[in-house]
């Protein structure tokens, strides 16, 4: 491609070619998060509260962005898939039908030196535990948890009890009538939800992994009833899914699917694997593909009738069940490259909270900072765009690495003679110069060859 003569120089993304001088660990992303405002500890001024997470400036642009790509990939590029956002609180019944207040549990058990509360299948955690303590520990025996988190209700003594969604899934379950009747889909069909989801776990930990307030992307696909069907389904959502997150830049190496043993799977589901990605505490789940079969729709008394044949059967559901939390932690992780001289955040382009950041190269000259200006507004109803004058330019640019942000522009005196500026590579920290109106084209080329 020829701008004009200009032509962009387009490489490999460099974190094929970047030095790491160690390995990533969960403090480093930790750290990172606060520094950068990505992700701070829910209510820290009054010392915080376990399982709960808050998202900074940063955070809540990468989360925007990667909910983004999702809805776009799921709902707006498909024909067989609408959306949905149903409400947090639903009528306490629906988690009764679904099996939630009977089934939705953990096994729990107590160290009987401490009293403190483990997972029973997170052996793991009970070994770690065990050290902490000089004697023999001993455990209580296994007992179901209900991980529902009870709400209260209404002005008259006593409240109604209902539940914070343990899951987004009954949402569009419970929806499935009303949006069969209210739009043209038909089997095989997809409706698909975004939204938060609340559990009271037993071991919140591992940062946002395991949090008690957390959000799910997921999507319920109705099928025939009929095995086949469910094969091809499965196996055609294990790989879309496991694929996309590639896309985003996880590499193959550290992503695989794990089966669930006929013991560990969820009450509903006929069928299921997680995608998990080889996190610094060990392979760890985020994202469920559910064969949930009819257990849902049964539960609910709900069926399709075939607008053709008129045969009316209760369709069976392939569910993909994806972490909006864990998929933006690991993708931190995979993302943070420690090099001789800086930390830089690999994001994707499209999930960088600041796609160009635009420097004045000193802040005292009024003609450099009013051209920078101009620059800064050209870009900024196209691209998330931040403006920085502190300091030098070589800390603003390290600033910018660790945010992610994959194109600096510095506008400099050779600007004001020529209209041309320097346009700084994040993975690269090459510099090239560009005419002013030929930046969106030379970032919209970078993107582009960057999305695989
Ligand atoms: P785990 O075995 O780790 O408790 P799960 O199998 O119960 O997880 P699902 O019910 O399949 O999880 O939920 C689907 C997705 O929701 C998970 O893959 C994960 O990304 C996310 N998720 C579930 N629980 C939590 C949590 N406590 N904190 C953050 N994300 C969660």
């Amino acid at each position: 491609m020829c701008l004009n003569g200009y032509r962009p120089k387009l490489r490999k993304p460099a974190r094929f070619v970047t030095i790491t001088v160690s390995m990533t660990t969960l403090d480093d992303i930790v750290s990172l998060c606060k520094r950068r405002g990505f992700i701070y500890p829910g209510s820290e001024i009054y010392g915080g509260i376990t399982g709960f997470w808050d998202y900074g400036p940063m955070g809540v642009e990468l989360k925007r962005n990667l909910k983004n790509l999702w809805w776009k990939h799921m709902v707006q590029m498909r024909s067989d898939v609408v959306g949905m956002d149903a409400a947090i609180i639903m009528n306490p019944s629906v988690w009764e039908a679904s099996g939630h207040t009977s089934s939705f549990s953990d096994p729990l058990v107590e160290c009987k030196i401490c009293n403190k509360r483990f997972r029973a299948d997170k052996k793991e955690e009970q070994e770690a535990h065990e050290k902490e303590h000089k004697e023999k520990t001993t455990w209580t025996e296994p007992k179901n948890f209900n991980l529902l988190t009870e709400v209260y209700l209404g002005v008259t003594e006593p409240k109604t009890k209902a539940y914070l969604r343990g899951e987004i899934t009954q949402g569009v379950f419970v929806n499935f009538q009303n949006v069969v009747d209210s739009t043209r889909v038909k089997i095989p069909f997809g409706i698909a939800q975004i939204g938060k989801a609340f559990r009271n776990e037993i071991t919140p930990g591992n940062f946002t992994f395991r949090s008690r307030e957390f959000e799910q992307m997921e999507m319920e696909y109705f099928i025939k009833p009929d095995s086949g069907e469910g094969d091809t389904w499965f196996e055609y959502w294990k790989k879309e899914r496991i694929t996309w997150y590639q896309q985003l830049g996880i590499k193959k190496e550290h992503l695989r699917f794990r089966d669930h043993q006929d013991d560990e799977r969820a009450h509903y589901a006929k069928k299921a694997t997680d995608i998990e990605y080889r996190a610094p505490f060990g392979w760890s789940e985020f994202e469920g593909i559910h064969h949930r079969g009819d257990w849902d729709l049964g539960r609910h008394k709900l069926s399709y009738r075939n607008p053709v044949t008129g045969e009316v059967f209760t369709p069976w559901v392939i569910e993909t069940s994806g972490g909006v939390d864990r998929a933006i932690l690991f993708l931190l992780l995979e993302a943070y490259t420690k090099e001789e001289k800086r930390i830089v955040l690999r994001l994707h382009p499209f999930l960088a909270p600041t796609t160009v950041a635009v420097f004045p190269l000193v802040a005292n000259k009024q003609e450099l900072v009013r051209k920078a200006r101009e620059v800064y507004e050209k870009l900024k109803p196209d691209y998330q765009t931040a403006w920085d004058d502190r300091g030098n330019i070589g800390k603003r640019y390290l600033s910018q690495d660790e945010s992610g942000t994959p194109f600096c522009v510095t506008i400099d005196f050779t600007t004001l003679e020529d209209g041309t500026v320097t346009i700084r590579y994040r993975d690269t920290a090459l510099q090239e110069r560009f005419p002013i109106d030929k930046l969106a084209e030379i970032i919209n080329v970078h993107i582009k060859e960057d999305f695989i």
